[in-house]
């Protein structure tokens, strides 16, 4: 439980942080809320010489909108995006999914772009993350780079990001009026962990039938996908409840689920990635319609 020696750094700004860790890449972490890093260094699954603090850098903090556009700074915490004003009004399914992680104390102290980097395939973010096409904005001593959710997660705990770039800002788009979302998980009991959440957002036309709809599912393989054979079958439908049964049929189509462990079952996991999908998607075009 004691993590092996290592350098503290505390820059004090973005520009200081991308300098240190061009300079110490191949030996150096980030850290942020340290919820996910700092036990992994307790368990020496982790052995970073050094630690580049950017956790308390305000310039990665908060919450704002752009044109039509809402900016989240990385390191604003899961409880700061669960009781945004901006984020309940503008992007519902963000604040839903930030209310779903953990608990009070791991909201407080984790940030959005440290689960995001982290890549855990039970995390809750990024089932709302490809479900919202969202970009992310990667900073490094050299310059700046967007990259989209699918493009960003790779596999389990792996990412795109290279190991001299931070995170810096998550880029979602605001909803379009009658625009309805969900996210709705089955949490692991002890930690909250996602076996399975589903991230689902539907725009409806003013003739009740599906305009736009994305799901986006975690908890169930290496790393969050899209259900797009369920998007292809409910695009252009009438909201109704049978064609969503029908499509949410297909959400775990083609998908290799996580082997078995104390938890679930590949097929347990797969099979509650249909009831979800199902469940995301009805309330989802509940509130659309609302
Ligand atoms: C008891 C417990 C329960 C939890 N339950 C849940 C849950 O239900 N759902 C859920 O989704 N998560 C859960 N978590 C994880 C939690 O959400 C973490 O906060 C999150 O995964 C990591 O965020 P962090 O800010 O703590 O990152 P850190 O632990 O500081 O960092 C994690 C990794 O990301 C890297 N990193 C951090 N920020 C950046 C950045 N801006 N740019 C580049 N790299 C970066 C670090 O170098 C490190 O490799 C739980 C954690 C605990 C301890």
């Amino acid at each position: 439980m004691i993590p092996s020696a290592f350098e503290y750094l505390r820059p004090t700004s973005l520009a200081e942080a991308t300098r240190l860790l061009a300079r110490h890449a191949d030996e150096a972490k980030v850290l942020a809320g340290g919820h996910s890093l700092v036990p992994l260094m307790k368990l020496r699954l982790s052995r970073p010489s050094m630690l580049i603090d950017i956790g308390r850098l305000g310039e990665l903090r908060g919450i704002h909108e752009e044109n039509g556009t809402l900016v989240i700074g990385a390191c604003t915490t899961h409880y700061a995006a669960e009781s945004s004003a901006l984020l309940q009004q503008r992007c519902p399914l963000l604040a839903e999914t930030a209310a779903a992680i953990g608990d009070v104390q791991v909201r407080n102290c984790g940030t959005i772009g440290g689960s995001i980097a982290h890549a855990d395939p039970a995390a809750d973010w990024p089932a709302a993350m490809v479900a919202l096409n969202a970009q992310f904005t990667l900073a490094s001593s050299k310059g700046t780079r967007t990259i989209s959710a699918s493009e960003f997660f790779v596999d389990m705990l792996i990412t795109a990001m290279q190991s001299d770039e931070i995170l810096t800002e998550i880029r979602v788009p605001s909803n379009p009026p009658r625009t309805g979302s969900a996210y709705l998980k089955v949490a692991q009991p002890a930690s909250g962990f996602a076996l399975t959440g589903v991230a689902a957002q539907v725009t409806l036309g003013t003739d009740h039938r599906v305009q736009q709809v994305t799901v986006g599912i975690t908890g169930v393989s290496s790393k969050a996908f899209r259900a797009s054979a369920t998007e292809n079958a409910l695009r252009g439908q009438a909201a109704t409840a049978e064609a969503i049964t029908q499509a949410a049929a297909h959400a775990a189509d083609g998908v290799e689920a996580l082997d078995a462990d104390i938890h679930a079952s590949p097929e347990y996991r797969l099979h509650l990635a249909r009831v979800y999908t199902k469940r995301a998607l009805l309330r989802a075009v509940e509130r659309a319609g609302s």
